[in-house]
């Protein structure tokens, strides 16, 4: 099908349907998110392109068999968190290799941009993962991957961070949907964990020979974790 405004209004109306639902479902009980992107993922007209926000290689390795057969996916790697050029460069190999070997997406590259996340982040140092620090984290990376869909004339976006244990999958699709509204491209809401995600993608990292990082990203995430000594 071609990508017409009207194709795209429809898919929209269809994804806007979906979180209506989900609006009223949240008083009520918890939504499955992994099922919504199911229904959408087995709605969704062929030739769709999906622009994918990918933390890094191994989350995405999931994601990617998950969505590459239904969506033509283009990576977006963006993660100005990371804390230093070394550790983004070295993460960002990764990712390219992996979709060199298999195919599965081709990539739109950024630059680091680590001024991003100091301004949010300035204040809010001493803050625990998965606290205020990180729900801005998460609006930052999308809001730039919603930003690059709509410039791009994509159909969706969506982020691969759901698939991490830590990471809050109804906070990460909320900000999703509010972005929906805000530029209007359709947001592909997920919970990449479910069904096994997790533990799936832990052994495609194996299969790829992965770097497998032991903390999230950050500065402040690094230091937790070594205080921990642990492989959080
Ligand atoms: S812990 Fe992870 S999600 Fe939270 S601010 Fe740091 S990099 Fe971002």
């Amino acid at each position: 099908m071609k990508n017409t405004p009207r194709g795209i209004a429809c898919f929209m109306r269809k994804s806007l349907a979906c979180g209506g639902v989900l609006a009223y479902n949240r008083g009520m009980n918890a939504v499955n998110y992994d099922a919504v992107m199911q229904k959408m993922i087995a709605a969704a007209p062929p030739g769709r392109r999906l622009l994918l926000h990918s933390c890094c290689a191994p989350c995405s390795s999931y994601c990617l068999e998950q969505l590459h057969e239904a969506f033509r996916v283009t990576v977006y790697y963006f993660n100005p968190n990371l804390d230093s050029e070394e550790e983004y460069l070295r993460r960002k190999g990764e990712q390219i290799r992996l979709l060199r070997e298999t195919g599965w997406a081709d990539i739109l590259d950024c630059d680091h941009a680590p001024e991003t996340f100091a301004e949010i982040s300035r204040g809010r140092e001493t803050m625990r993962e998965g606290g205020e620090r990180c729900l801005l984290c998460y609006r930052l990376r999308l809001s730039h991957t919603a930003r690059a869909a709509r410039k791009g004339g994509y159909d969706l976006f969506a982020t691969t961070l759901t698939v991490s244990p830590l990471k809050n999958a109804a906070k990460l699709n909320e900000i999703g949907y509010a972005l929906q509204e805000e530029y209007g491209v359709a947001y592909l809401p997920s919970d990449f964990k479910k069904r096994g995600g997790y533990l799936r993608s832990v052994e495609l990292s194996r299969r790829y020979g992965l770097y497998r990082q032991n903390y999230c990203g950050c500065v402040f995430s690094k230091a937790e974790m070594l205080v921990r000594g642990s492989d959080g």
